[in-house]
């Protein structure tokens, strides 16, 4: 494909906040937007030039908003891959159906990482009955963390299996949808890397950003992390190995756990824009939103060079109350995602907070 022209439409499934900031940046580069969402007054496709409302599984409606648009991505993993495949058949799809396929459920995800990719990931085992759980936890050892395969975010879904002795609670509870198994990675610290890549194949990745979790969902993330070179040499030729097994176009986040002596591990990947990449917008250079925009585009990728150490915190429930505060802070920027509910654990916005030069 070659460059788009300014004027194309850009066509995103799901109108959440992921959404609404690539509608912001794909306005600032003068492309027009449409978004797909079930839901009427959505943060994205309240902002976007036009917006289809329909259900994923409707064919006729996926065809239409397809021959609209130019390109077409998405903002989150879990639109059905019918919904891709229709919807390929009309116009270009990035990132395309194999990255979605791979990260829809977390054994295919893991299988991938650790054969296609070549990259180091926890044991992990696919868990139908009690028995093949114990036989898990016997084999590789407590704890583990049992997980459904699909649909889970921020941590639902998740339950950590302590002992043997916990084995049978732990399947009572998430029983009856298919499940994986995966050994407890004894951490010293969470990081992810934003990677983008082109569809002419250029790669540009962001500096490692820390995160730390509260409760199993993003609390903050900083960048530039600090790190020993090494490790960041490492991250990084994980992250090309896998932008490469997936023949990637789009923006994706990859989550890794550091353990004790810096040996790595991949947690899991994301194939879109990433809650801990939001610190790009305030960095100094190109945004994680535009970066998305300009590698589906056919554009040439962006500066990665940050100019500033940035921290984000995720503003959850009515800690959206406090922006007015917040925003007067020097060096301090909030992000409204616009959400009409308040509902406690909602992520409503973020706060990037300059900390100083890079
Ligand atoms: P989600 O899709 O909800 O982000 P993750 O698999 O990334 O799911 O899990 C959320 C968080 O739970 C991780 O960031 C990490 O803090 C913790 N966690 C998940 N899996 C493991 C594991 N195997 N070992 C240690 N911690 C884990
Ligand atoms: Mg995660």
């Amino acid at each position: 494909m070659t460059e788009l022209n300014k004027g194309a439409t850009i066509g995103i499934f799901g109108g959440g906040q992921l959404g609404r900031m690539l509608v912001q940046a794909a306005h600032k580069l003068g492309f027009k937007t449409h978004v797909y969402d079930p839901f009427d007054d959505t943060p994205a496709g309240r902002i976007a030039d036009n917006q289809t409302i329909a259900p994923f599984e409707a064919e006729a409606a996926v065809e239409i908003f397809a021959n609209c648009c130019d390109v077409l991505t998405y903002e989150f993993e879990n639109i059905p891959i019918k919904a891709i495949d229709h919807a390929s058949q009309f116009t270009n799809v990035y990132p395309d159906k194999k990255a979605l396929q791979t990260s829809h459920d977390r054994l295919v995800e893991k299988t991938f990482l650790r054969d296609k990719a070549d990259t180091p990931v926890v044991n992990f085992a696919a868990i139908e009955t009690m028995n093949s759980l114990s036989e898990f936890v016997h084999e590789f050892g407590a704890p583990a963390i049992l997980k459904t395969r699909r649909f889970g975010y921020d941590g639902k879904g998740q339950v950590k299996v302590n002992s043997p002795r916990d084995v049978k609670a732990g399947f009572a509870r998430l029983g009856g949808t298919d499940l994986i198994a995966e050994s407890f990675a004894p951490f010293v610290r969470e990081f992810s890397i934003i990677a983008s890549r082109g569809i002419d194949g250029s790669i540009a990745c962001y500096p490692l950003t820390e995160n730390v979790h509260k409760d199993h969902r993003l609390h903050t993330s900083i960048a530039p992390a600090d790190d020993p070179q090494n490790v960041s040499d490492e991250a990084h030729a994980i992250t090309n190995k896998i932008l490469k097994a997936l023949d990637y176009i789009g923006v994706m986040g990859i989550e890794f756990f550091e353990l004790e002596g810096g040996e790595l591990i991949v947690n899991e990947i994301a194939p879109r824009v990433h809650n801990s990449g939001h610190w790009t917008q305030d960095g100094g250079c190109t945004d994680q939103f535009e970066q998305h925009i300009r590698a589906i585009t056919g554009m040439k990728l962006g500066e990665i060079t940050l100019k500033h150490v940035v921290k984000m915190t995720n503003l959850i429930g009515d800690e959206i109350l406090h922006v007015g505060t917040l925003s007067q802070k020097p060096n301090t920027f909030v992000h409204d995602y616009d959400k009409r509910d308040i509902n406690p654990g909602r992520k409503m916005g973020h706060v990037n907070e300059v900390i100083s030069k890079v």
